[in-house]
């Protein structure tokens, strides 16, 4: 009875720091949101078969006073849970934007997309179109020249209000890209009735290529990319690999028929002055 007492005692402890290390998270970042300066955008290179640079996306960080440079994935779950996701998918929206705009007037973004990431909260926002639109005519960015990449658990969440939503932002020239397709749970049926451009395959697909044969099955898990890419053509969508890392990957991916290629071969995603040496570079200078 005392040491299932004491056990008791150690789970509620364990679940009292967690919840505890969550509120001093969400603490901190609504102070670091309050502040400015502390959040970053790199940027990741998304090319086509032939090595050419098409766009890029932006990855939010959070260089952090004391905890140093902070992966998203270690705080977006959090500020998803906390509702801080919509001023934080703002302030990344607008310098996505911004950062492309500079570039543009360089003279090396000509014809490149800005992919941006959007959370199912803040995409669902009431204001979300009006806010776009005010960045894209404040900045002086072409919607066309912006591509927002959704989850699945978007669509899943509330088909209606998704097509609704994505449709009005369509028709004023924005893109959109399937986020990690393959992880959840879209049907044929849902990608029919949404405006996506392009399909991004998830990286678990693509860490499977070169893995051999699951035991009883006879093939390679990596023929569902094919199925996948027959499909994704079927429906005019544009096929894009995520994580791409070796040769291997793209050779298989090339003659699987993707489009577009984004992994730390091309690229890890980097600040925008490395983006912007490498577009340079592209261009000759
Ligand atoms: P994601 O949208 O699937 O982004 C791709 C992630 O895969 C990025 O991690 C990127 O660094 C990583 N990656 C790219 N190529 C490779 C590769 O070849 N190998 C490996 N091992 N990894 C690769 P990151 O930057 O840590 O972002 C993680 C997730 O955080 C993103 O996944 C996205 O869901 C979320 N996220 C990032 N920035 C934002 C943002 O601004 N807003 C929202 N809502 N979510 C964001
Ligand atoms: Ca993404
Ligand atoms: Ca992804
Ligand atoms: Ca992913």
């Amino acid at each position: 009875k005392e040491a299932n007492d004491s056990r008791v005692h150690f789970f509620a402890h364990a679940l009292q720091e967690a919840a505890g290390a969550r509120l001093a998270l969400r603490n901190d970042l609504t102070r670091s949101l309050k502040q400015g300066g502390e959040l970053l955008l790199h940027y990741q290179p998304q090319v086509d078969a032939q090595g050419r640079m098409l766009g890029m996306e932006a990855l939010v960080r959070w260089q952090h006073p004391v905890r140093g440079l902070i992966p998203p994935g270690l705080f977006i779950p959090e500020a998803e849970a906390s509702g801080l996701i919509v001023p934080l998918g703002n302030w990344v929206l607008e310098e996505a934007v911004r950062c492309l705009k500079r570039w543009q007037e360089m003279g090396l973004a000509k014809g490149l997309t800005m992919g941006v990431n959007v959370s199912p909260r803040q995409f669902r926002e009431g204001d979300f179109i009006h806010r776009l639109e005010d960045v894209l005519a404040r900045v002086g960015v072409d919607a066309l020249s912006i591509e927002l990449e959704l989850t699945e658990s978007v669509v899943a969440d509330d088909l209606d209000a998704t097509v609704e939503t994505m449709r009005a932002l369509r028709e004023r020239g924005i893109r959109f890209a399937l986020d990690d397709f393959g992880t959840g749970y879209s049907s044929l049926a849902y990608l029919r009735r949404l405006p996506f451009e392009t399909l991004k395959i998830d990286r678990s697909f693509v860490m499977d290529i070169g893995v051999g044969p699951v035991e009883g099955e006879g093939k390679s898990p990596a023929v569902l990319i094919d199925a996948i890419v027959a499909m994704a053509h079927e429906l005019d969508l544009r096929v894009l690999a995520e994580g791409v890392e070796t040769q291997g990957q793209i050779d298989y991916l090339v003659e699987a028929g993707c489009d577009v290629f984004q992994g730390y071969f091309f690229g890890k995603p980097a600040p925008a002055e490395q983006i912007e040496a490498r577009l340079r570079a592209a261009r000759g200078e």
